[in-house]
């Protein structure tokens, strides 16, 4: 990928799931999720409202966050690693989660 990872600044992506359209991976050193449309840009994959949560988190913890996609879930066992302790943390900051 073409870009370093906003929230920890590592290059080394993972967990890729290829669709038509687009390619969607995951930031193996922290568990941001990442999508790249063919022909356009890579960007980040998840809600930008918890952007500002996702850095403190990270910056905070250095623990991979696990944020993966359904469909990235689907194919990658372990792809959500982490998941449940972020979420757990978030919900103490008084953030509320629907569906990540
Ligand atoms: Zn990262």
């Amino acid at each position: 990928m073409d870009k370093n990872c906003i929230i920890c600044r590592s290059n080394s992506y993972g967990f890729k799931v290829e669709h038509t359209t687009k390619l969607e991976m995951i930031c193996l050193k922290c568990g941001t999720p990442y999508i790249k449309k063919f022909r356009g840009k890579q960007s980040i994959n998840i809600k930008k409202e918890l952007i500002p949560h996702i850095k403190n988190y990270w910056n905070d913890k250095k623990i991979y966050m696990g944020l993966a996609t359904k469909s990235i879930r689907e194919s990658h066992k372990g792809s959500d690693t982490g998941k449940k302790e972020f979420v757990e943390w978030l919900n103490k900051t008084g953030v509320l989660l629907e569906e990540l």
